[in-house]
């Protein structure tokens, strides 16, 4: 597992299969916040990498419930007893109780029980804000002090740009780019995604984002630039 410390308090933690999967360790004072669970393979590296910062882990967060962003949960569990929340809205599609939008078959993802509502104040040094349209209650989450958003499946990346979530897991991709506009209110320096690298500055990029996808519904070529 690949470990780069994007920011002051903030930590990535990625494995490649096919595609970067990533999840964050996140530094207060008080202890650790562990942002999404990965896959399985995850756990020991994150578990590793968690007693090196030597702070007790406080709660596990979720952007959304899919399965490649809560893997790990269970044998992370197993060391820390920690609650682990996500958005109400998500909590019926990741517990299997609906299937989610697009999909044929509801999948249980994180065992009913386990997770609870996540209060929408700041915790543990980041502020969630709802972005749904990837998933019905996705979440990004912002680190004030380091400026820095985690926005889990919100968008992915290409060479420092800003790319629409994946077609296939994506359940509202209008709605997605809608909420990608986090950026443009918020400014972060910069933006980290859980299946790509880091974007800077992705405020400036968000227009151009959402002409891309415009035009893409359109099918007119852009002719700006
Ligand atoms: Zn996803
Ligand atoms: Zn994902």
């Amino acid at each position: 597992m690949k470990v780069t410390q994007i920011s002051e308090h903030i930590w990535k933690c990625s494995i490649w299969i096919v595609i970067p999967i990533s999840v964050w360790i996140v530094k207060s004072d008080r202890g650790l916040t562990l942002v999404d669970a990965g896959i399985p393979w995850m756990a020991r590296g994150v578990l590793k990498q968690m007693k090196a910062l030597n702070l007790p882990l406080e709660r596990i967060v979720l952007t959304h419930g899919h399965s490649d962003h809560t893997g790990s949960i269970k044998k992370i569990l197993d060391v820390h007893q920690v609650p682990v929340y996500a958005h109400e809205l998500e909590l019926p599609y990741m517990e299997g109780e609906l299937p989610y939008p697009g999909r044929k078959k509801a999948q249980m993802s994180v065992e009913p029980g386990i997770a609870q509502p996540l209060d929408m104040q700041s915790i543990g040094g980041l502020v969630p804000y709802l972005t749904p349209g990837h998933s019905p209650g996705h979440v990004a989450f912002y680190h004030e002090q380091d400026q820095v958003l985690l926005a889990g499946d919100l968008f992915t990346s290409k060479r420092g740009q800003l790319q629409q979530p994946m077609a296939m897991f994506t359940a509202d991709m209008e709605q997605a780019v809608g909420s990608g506009a986090i950026v443009a209110q918020l400014k972060p320096k910069l933006v980290s995604i859980c299946h790509g690298g880091e974007v800077q500055l992705p405020h400036q990029q968000y227009e151009a984002y959402k002409s891309r996808w415009m035009d893409s519904q359109t099918g007119q070529s852009n002719v700006h630039s």
